[in-house]
């Protein structure tokens, strides 16, 4: 076995964890208490009111699944309020499905909004743009870009839509940038009396306090008014540091650039860190991406895995030293977004953002001496404080910790053991990731549950845009 051609480049860091993660479903690995996962029964779909058959929805990892009876598709407006108001049963919005938690799951009627798409009233001055709801992050930065202007801040994937990524404050890193819901300025929703109402810091001020994090519940979001920034150029700089140093280190980093992060290996004692500042255009053409053969390395260390699986801490700790600086520069929007073609479930919580490294310290500590099967790496981020209702940000800086693991692995004992210590940092969950917090729980984290519920109430009065996981996180019958 030729060690030496293990080397990994930043990019491999999360591939290699994939094949790593392969090897050890398949029982290699030295720990490996191979996890029974439930097989789920295959959904046949369900059949409408003209006898046609409805095929059954599942989300991107594939934890989550139902066989609605019903797909509404509005091609307006107008159609959506009549489909609405005259809709007998329950209805759940859905955008890109890329929510782990059970938001959007029905066996009634789900409802997308594929026709809203595209950007509108592109305002220079003001430097804001109205989005219809449905249309994907990674559809306005093109557009955006020719007008001046960009996004202020993206999550580290762009296939979710709008309409999504709003309803659960989806977020990207950033300590002086709030989330997606936190550059919103204005709101149109079809609620659940088939009324059309819009929404502003200035106008149903409550109203816009609720819908900016909505999670599906106050109806169906047709546009949103943005606020963007001038355009700007990134540089993404990634590079391994000792653990130690990098948690000694974490706050002092996120102060001095423009975006900071990293990702923790489990069972190992190192961290991926990852920076991104604003540069000129002239900075453009000096540098050059560093891509190194990801492949390679992957089939190089699943063959090691699979020889000496009691050594996963060595070789994970020893590919990681191997690990250069790396550097990418372009525009925001091409920098920003990752593709994620290894698909996995996870876990976060937000907790303050001055607990941040101790929580993680703790969680890694859990790792180690539960020796708990996961290698996949945890993402550290932070995020700006807003006064959104039931923004996990809401009125306190936070860091965002996501712990995840293989789409075919349990990820329940992972996450079984790792929630407590999100709970007593006063950790609030993703309303899109996995948790297991019911309303009880989360209204005592949220100081404005109650006027959200007030607002759900006049919205919503036939709680249609309900389902079972709705029921048990808001406390609805
Ligand atoms: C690979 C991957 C990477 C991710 N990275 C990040 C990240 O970096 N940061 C982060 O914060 N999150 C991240 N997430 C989570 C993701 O951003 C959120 O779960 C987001 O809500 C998904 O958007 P979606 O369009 O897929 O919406 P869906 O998952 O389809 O729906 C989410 C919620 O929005 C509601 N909804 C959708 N459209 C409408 C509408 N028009 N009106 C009213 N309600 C609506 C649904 O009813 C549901 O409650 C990631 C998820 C994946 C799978």
């Amino acid at each position: 076995m030729n060690l030496d051609k293990i080397s990994l480049n930043r990019r491999s860091v999360l591939k290699a964890a994939a094949v790593l993660g392969a090897t050890s479903t398949l029982g290699l690995t030295a720990c490996s208490t191979k996890p029974e996962l439930a097989t789920k029964p295959k959904l046949t779909g369900a059949i409408d009111k003209e006898g046609n058959l409805v095929q059954p929805w599942t989300n991107w990892s594939g934890n989550q699944s139902c066989a609605p009876n019903e797909r509404l598709i509005p091609k307006n407006s107008d159609e959506l309020a009549g489909m609405i108001k005259n809709s007998q049963q329950k209805i759940r919005l859905v955008g890109a499905g890329h929510s782990f938690s059970p938001l959007v799951p029905t066996n009634e009627s789900q409802m997308s909004l594929a026709y809203f798409s595209g950007i509108s009233n592109i305002d220079k001055t003001n430097k804001q743009f109205t989005v219809a709801s449905n249309t994907f992050l990674a559809a306005v930065g093109e557009q955006l870009w020719q007008n001046g202007l960009s996004l202020e801040n993206m999550p580290d994937i762009n296939t979710q839509t709008f309409g999504g990524a709003i309803a659960t404050s989806t977020h990207g890193t950033g300590f002086k940038y709030g989330s997606m819901s936190d550059t919103v300025k204005e709101i149109t929703l079809v609620n659940g009396l088939g009324e059309q109402i819009s929404c502003s810091q200035d106008n149903n001020t409550d109203l816009f306090n609720a819908a900016r994090t909505n999670i599906g519940t106050l109806g169906a979001v047709t546009s949103m008014k943005i606020q963007a920034q001038d355009k700007y150029y990134l540089k993404e700089t990634s590079w391994m540091m000792d653990l130690q140093e990098g948690l000694d280190q974490a706050e002092s980093l996120r102060d001095s650039h423009r975006h900071f992060e990293f990702y923790a290996l489990p069972h190992a004692d190192y961290i991926l860190a990852i920076a991104l500042d604003k540069v000129d255009e002239s900075e453009l053409l000096s540098e050059t991406v560093n891509s190194g053969d990801a492949y390679e390395t992957f089939k190089t260390m699943s063959k090691v895995i699979d020889t000496l699986p009691f050594l996963r801490s060595f070789i994970i700790n020893m590919a990681a030293s191997t690990v250069g600086k790396e550097q990418r520069i372009g525009r925001n929007y091409q920098i920003f977004g990752n593709v994620r073609d290894i698909r996995f479930n996870e876990m976060e919580y937000s907790i303050p953002a001055e607990h941040g490294v101790a929580c993680l310290r703790e969680i890694l500590a859990t790792i180690k001496k539960q020796n708990i099967d996961v290698i996949f790496p945890m993402e550290f981020r932070y995020v700006k404080a807003d006064n959104i209702w039931l923004s996990p940000f809401y009125q306190r800086d936070s860091c965002a910790i996501s712990c995840h693991n293989f789409h075919d692995k349990d990820y329940q004992k992972y996450f079984a053991a790792i929630e407590p210590i999100f709970w007593k940092y006063d950790g609030r969950p993703h309303w899109g990731k996995i948790h297991t917090l019911t309303a009880k729980e989360q209204s005592a984290r949220y100081p404005m549950f109650n006027e959200f519920l007030k607002v759900r109430q006049v919205m919503d009065p036939k709680n249609i845009f309900t389902n079972e996981h709705i029921n048990s996180v808001l406390g609805l019958s």
